[in-house]
């Protein structure tokens, strides 16, 4: 079963049906939400999916106007094996947040280390050194996965000596320059990931069974077959789901 790592499914106009299509699809959906509240709300109802998990999650983006839900989310974090979106986003909008970001992420990965390693994905946007010295720091935090990572060859380097993971995505793998980053990514750590609704593909936004789309495009920078990478990929799914089941 092949798995969107990273997908929105509550901010679509129509949660319950990307469940459903996913699941006829025979898709497994990582469900990242950016807030508590919205984990609370979406775990509920999507809980008749057995294809689909949802991640605690306290976005970057919001940590200037939502940062004060940070008790909330600690206290929702024994019931949650995965956590996510989280981060630091570095941007222009919202560089001047950092020092609230950086507050609210270490808070998150001290949580997260104390309750003995969760399954967690991760925005570094403009930010990707700020987020692997953060990560660095808090070890025992658990299996990081970087979600649309764009940061430099160094950075990407930094993050493999740390042992991250990666989801990727069509959207990503459109650009040049994004398909070479995944091209550089050890093939041991590579999963797949929508970021849905967000991402789009010719005007309509990405939904869980177009991961399929990034298989293709994986096997052609690795040099194998779409069965063989899709083979990987999906082992490599295993691997975090084992993690998650142990936390
Ligand atoms: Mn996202």
């Amino acid at each position: 079963m092949i798995a969107d790592m990273h997908c929105h499914v509550d901010l679509y106009p129509d949660p319950v049906q990307i469940a459903r299509v996913a699941a006829q699809d025979n898709v497994w959906v990582l469900a990242v939400t950016t807030t508590p509240k919205a984990w609370t709300g979406t775990k509920q109802r999507l809980s008749n999916f057995r294809n689909v998990e949802v991640a605690l999650g306290l976005h970057p983006e919001l940590a200037h106007v939502r940062g004060a839900e940070i008790s909330f989310w600690e206290s929702l974090l024994p019931k949650a094996p995965y956590v996510g979106e989280i981060g630091l986003d570095g941007s222009s909008q919202y560089r001047d947040h950092r020092q609230i970001q950086l507050k609210i992420f270490q808070r998150i990965l001290t949580g997260c280390k104390e309750a003995g390693g969760k399954v967690l994905t991760i925005h570094s946007r403009g930010a990707a050194t700020e987020v692997l010295e953060t990560l660095e720091k808090s070890p025992g935090c658990g299996l990081a996965i970087l979600h649309w990572f764009t940061g430099t060859k160094s950075e990407l380097d930094a993050a493999k000596r740390l042992g991250c993971w990666y989801s990727v995505g069509p959207a990503q793998l459109r650009s040049t320059s994004g398909a070479q980053r995944v091209a550089a990514m050890p093939r041991s750590r590579v999963v797949l990931e929508t970021d849905g609704p967000f991402a789009k593909y010719q005007n309509r936004a990405l939904r869980p069974s177009d991961v399929i789309d990034a298989i293709e495009v994986i096997a052609g920078l690795w040099g194998i077959s779409s069965d063989e990478a899709r083979s990987q990929v999906e082992c490599n799914q295993e691997e975090i789901w084992r993690f998650a089941q142990k936390s």
